[in-house]
């Protein structure tokens, strides 16, 4: 099976390639040139596997130059007891007569972002053994909080790397500092910059595009990559998960094998929700895609009016990890919709030069056939937590919330009974002061007070990996100006 990119379908590159470079140098992002599918008795034999097994199944379907032995002894290190703990590892939770959760929140930073950077360091220093390179690779990331932490502890003590993680001074909640201050791990350095995400950013592209710093870091022996949300190889792992809670519900009785489901996905940058659609192209059955936004709602107007337009206020919500005005893998589905990377280069140009494009009545129409969409603002979301809790017990994040809310409003509009599940992104121990808030009790001052008290209040354990923070030594206290970044660099090769 080969790749192509969004914007060039003659470029052609193995799924390995297109997980080493991440990134196709026409600017494009690399997708399956055909989709490979998993027939219902493949689904029907996957139904008494454990995780790890139901992971490699999908993922051999993607990344075809991998065997399937070697994706299963990745699956099976990434999603071991040891980083989570649960034993179904995205747990499928019935709420109510139609809406499940799947959690995505049981591995080591709470976010679901642990289901791809988890596996991330074993495809990626496999594709380059693959490609013959023998150089370690250097992981640069900038963060604003999530992503981050994922990938330090997803390379940590990960032979042939080195990850350096660079974040805002003051741009983060505590909790997200303390996780990646406190990072183990002999190959990883955490930094932070003063100024703003962007300031980080930039400073770690500066770093990408400087020919003369990469040809000295390769007389030294290294490669630089990233763990950027747009490289494949964090999309594929998260298909998995969608096959697994499918299976789950089958077992569950929720579903009969070949019964279709709807899926709603509290949705950023537009790859969990990509990755459910990948699963329903493969051949999973699923109805209907539901996009959930917060304030930041341009993936709302676009699903609706087919225009896109990031020309509008950026607002700060209770749901941070979605508060995103480019969803960068939103190009993927322009590719699959249209078919046509003439037709995706015009958008994107569009996108660069004016801030918006417009896609035709008939990919509109395509869309809409797959796609329902819906936001939610925080007091509807804090409205949400509260509720849910108290009419079911279970208890939802602030992103969870959101999915949830845009369920019900779907639900309530279209009158479509389907059993459904949604996406539960984080766990709610990472934003105790909105869940907090939302039930109604007083917030503490300190974050592990906080934490306690939620736990207290509503009886639910907090995840150890929080609570373990506390007291814990921080071993990269620094702060640097964007033009020492270098230095940091320097000092841990
Ligand atoms: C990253 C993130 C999202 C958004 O996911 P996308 O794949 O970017 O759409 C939602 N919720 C949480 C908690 C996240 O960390």
């Amino acid at each position: 099976m080969k790749y192509i990119s969004t914007r060039d379908q003659n470029q052609t590159v193995a799924p390995s390639q297109a997980i080493v470079a991440g990134i196709s140098p026409d600017g494009g992002l690399y997708l399956p040139e055909s989709i490979a599918q998993i027939s219902p008795d493949v689904q029907k034999s996957m139904l008494e596997m454990d995780y790890p097994n139901r992971a490699a199944e999908v993922l051999s379907r993607f990344l075809t130059d991998f065997s399937r032995e070697e994706l299963l002894q990745y699956a099976q290190a990434a999603y071991s007891k040891a980083k989570f703990p649960s034993p179904a590892v995205a747990p499928v939770v019935k709420v109510r007569k139609t809406l499940s959760v799947l959690e995505l929140f049981r591995g080591p930073t709470c976010a679901f972002k642990d289901f791809a950077l988890q596996l991330l360091p074993y495809l990626l220093t496999a594709s380059l053994r693959k490609n013959g390179e023998t150089r370690e690779v250097l992981i640069l990331v900038a963060t604003s909080g999530d992503t981050g932490k994922a990938a330090l502890e997803g390379f940590a003590d990960v032979d042939g790397t080195k990850i350096c993680v660079f974040y805002p001074y003051g741009g983060t909640s505590n909790i997200q500092r303390l996780q990646m201050t406190t990072q183990r791990g002999l190959n990883v350095m955490v930094s932070a910059v003063h100024g703003n995400f962007d300031d980080a950013q930039t400073g770690v592209k500066q770093i990408f595009t400087d020919e003369n710093y990469r040809s000295l870091l390769a007389e030294k022996g290294y490669l630089l990559s990233s763990a950027n949300s747009i490289n494949w190889g964090r999309l594929a792992p998260q298909i998995a998960y969608y096959y697994s809670a499918y299976l789950d519900m089958v077992r569950q009785g929720t579903i009969r094998l070949g019964e279709p489901i709807n899926v709603a996905v509290p949705t950023g940058n537009f790859g969990n929700i990509l990755a459910a659609y990948y699963a329903k192209l493969s051949g999973l059955p699923i109805a209907r895609l539901i996009c959930a936004s917060n304030r930041n709602n341009v993936l709302t107007d676009f699903i609706r009016t087919g225009t896109y337009d990031k020309n509008r206020p950026f607002y700060l919500t209770s749901s941070p990890s979605m508060d995103i005005l480019v969803s960068s893998n939103l190009e993927r589905l322009l590719y699959l919709l249209s078919g046509s990377d003439t037709e995706v280069r015009r958008c994107m140009d569009a996108l660069k030069n004016a801030g918006r494009y417009q896609i035709s009545e008939e990919v509109l129409a395509k869309l809409n056939a797959d796609f329902d969409c819906g936001f939610a603002d925080d007091d509807q979301a804090s409205e949400t937590i509260a509720r849910t809790y108290r009419e079911t017990g279970y208890l939802p994040d602030t992103h969870t919330a959101v999915g949830i809310r845009v369920y019900e409003e779907y639900r309530q509009r279209t009158g479509d009974d389907t059993p459904s599940i949604v996406a539960a992104t984080a766990s709610p121990f990472k934003f105790c002061p909105s869940v907090l808030n939302a039930l109604g009790f007083p917030v503490p001052e300190g974050d592990f007070d906080r934490i306690n008290t939620l736990s207290v209040k509503t009886g639910l354990a907090a995840p150890r990996s929080l609570t373990a923070l506390c007291g814990m030594p921080e071993r990269f206290p620094g702060v640097v100006n964007p033009d020492q970044m270098r230095n940091v660099i320097d000092s841990m090769l």
